[in-house]
């Protein structure tokens, strides 16, 4: 069966169960899971983007820890932090 898309896809969130990723992070309620900032759009912040990232020995940034673009509400934080 291919994926379902359980929300109302729209500028604000989509949802796509067919990515081979998918759920690329873990959320409390996979219904809510947005893939819309598949890439970060607040890596370019560096250490002040606010989220839960890792540093790696060569100082490469890691945000495997970080669902906060993806978890309910993520669209509004992500844009409120780009403003
Ligand atoms: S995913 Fe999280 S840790 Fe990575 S840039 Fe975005 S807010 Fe920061």
């Amino acid at each position: 069966m291919m994926g379902s898309i359980v929300k109302k896809n729209s500028s604000r969130f989509f949802q796509n169960r067919d990515c081979e990723y998918f759920p690329c992070h873990d959320i409390e309620n996979i219904e809510d899971f947005n893939c819309l900032f598949c890439f970060c759009p607040l890596y370019h912040l560096g250490e002040s983007c606010g989220g839960d990232y890792s540093l790696s020995k060569s100082g490469k940034k890691s945000c495997v820890n970080c669902s906060r673009p993806h978890e309910k509400g993520g669209y509004e934080t992500i844009i409120a932090a780009l403003k």
